[in-house]
């Protein structure tokens, strides 16, 4: 393009994006020309929403409930969510109006940040690296600072409390915290959460993002959230959705919750979308309220595929894989499967699987620039049967047995 003709924006030149999205465009660009792949790149669950609350969204369009609807969404889901969030987290004080609920739990990132920091002022946001790309992205679009704090291995993949310590500034206005974690699998545990939050009580300035949308995917111990933590109520922007818990992701319906910030977040959504569908607020209300049964056997379903996969994971050659708490996600070590097979990276590891073995899934370096020290990993989505998790490793193993053959 000349410069005399319309530009776009710096901002809109940096602009991140999910490269969940771009692996999937090669996975389908290969499956379109007939190679046979078994992909465990995307991050939802392999089954339908429940039938009840299929029927619920029928139900709304039938019933002519197709309208807008206020823009913190519909009185009986706020009430529905405010009773759910708090029965899921202690019994936290949470309100219907403190309820905002979006197309999605993805818009509320961008407005927390839009709402605590101000552009091009220096304002710093932390955030989880390796981590959802969209934290980063979002942060640098909105004009502040992303100040990446780094998860380890030896930890579980959380951090050190003390690195926290040392990243924050009177310039930090946000914290976003996301537990259980993608792409690890990780979580924090109550112990951790009550450190980070007394360093945080000497910094009375930083806002607290909690993205809590695989909480009902915790296998180990029961759900804690940081806002259970006396003094982090108040600051704690809480964030859920219907996405994983029901299957829903289609269907964009997120919620947050927080008693100061609701009224802005509701101007956002007032700013962008309006409002979620007024379809999808009605099965949300019956996912929500509805029987749970679903809910909990894709849950112990994916507790089982976790212990399956962890499983087969570490018989391969040069490949370690950590028992992940909750989520659908592993994220395997496989430092010494490169070294062996002669790959520069796990990203030249995982193009080689995909266009070699036909499995696809996700590097490191899609979550974000890879820890110093922390070696290399990839991303198993294992939102997959029991058959394709058995098949797609087992095709691994293979790849990387012939490959260290011939690099020998
Ligand atoms: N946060 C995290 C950590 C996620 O993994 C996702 C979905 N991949 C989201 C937020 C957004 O979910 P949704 O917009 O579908 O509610």
């Amino acid at each position: 393009m000349s410069n005399t003709s319309p530009q776009l924006s710096r901002r809109a030149q940096g602009l991140g994006t999910e490269n969940a999205f771009v692996v999937l465009a090669e996975v389908n660009d290969l499956a379109r020309k007939g190679k046979d792949i078994i992909s465990f790149c995307i991050g939802q669950p392999d089954f339908p929403a429940p039938l009840h609350v299929q029927e619920a969204g029928i139900r709304a369009i039938r019933e002519g409930k197709h309208g807008y609807t206020p823009s913190a969404g519909i009185d009986p889901l706020r009430e529905a969510v405010a009773k759910y969030m708090a029965g899921m987290r202690g019994g936290l004080p949470i309100r219907p109006e403190d309820v905002v609920v979006g197309a999605g739990a993805k818009p509320f990132i961008a407005y927390a940040i839009l709402s605590v920091t101000d552009y091009g002022v220096g304002d710093e946001v932390i955030y989880p690296n390796p981590g959802f790309p969209i934290y980063e992205s979002q942060i640098t679009a909105c004009g502040a600072k992303p100040v990446p704090i780094h998860l380890k291995e030896a930890r579980n993949f959380s951090f050190d409390p003390a690195e926290l310590e040392r990243l924050i500034t009177p310039k930090t206005k946000l914290l976003i915290l996301n537990y259980p974690h993608n792409p690890t699998g990780g979580l924090l545990t109550r112990a951790e959460l009550e450190q980070i939050a007394a360093i945080l009580a000497k910094h009375p300035q930083v806002w607290v993002y909690a993205d809590e949308i695989y909480s009902r995917l915790t296998f180990d111990g029961t759900f804690f959230s940081i806002a259970q933590v006396p003094g982090m109520y108040e600051r704690t922007i809480i964030s859920d959705g219907a996405s994983k818990t029901w299957a829903m992701t289609g269907w964009r319906i997120g919620f947050i919750s927080n008693p100061v910030l609701s009224p802005v977040f509701t101007r956002w959504v007032t700013n962008t979308d309006s409002c979620a569908s007024q379809i999808s607020q009605w099965a949300a209300v019956e996912a929500i309220n509805g029987p749970q049964d679903a809910a909990e056997m894709m849950k112990k379903s994916f507790f089982e595929r976790r212990d399956l996969i962890v499983g087969l994971l570490n018989k391969v050659p040069g490949v370690a894989c950590k028992t992940p708490g909750g989520a659908f996600y592993v994220w395997p070590n496989v430092t010494e499967a490169c070294r062996m097979i002669g790959a520069s990276d796990s990203e030249d590891f995982r193009k080689r699987l995909l266009n070699e073995a036909g499995v696809a899934v996700l590097a490191d370096i899609h979550f974000g620039s890879r820890v110093p020290g922390e070696g290399q990993h990839v991303r198993f989505s294992y939102a997959a049967s029991n058959e394709m998790i058995e098949k797609g490793v087992a095709r691994m193993a293979e790849f990387i047995r012939k490959n260290t053959a011939e690099a020998a």
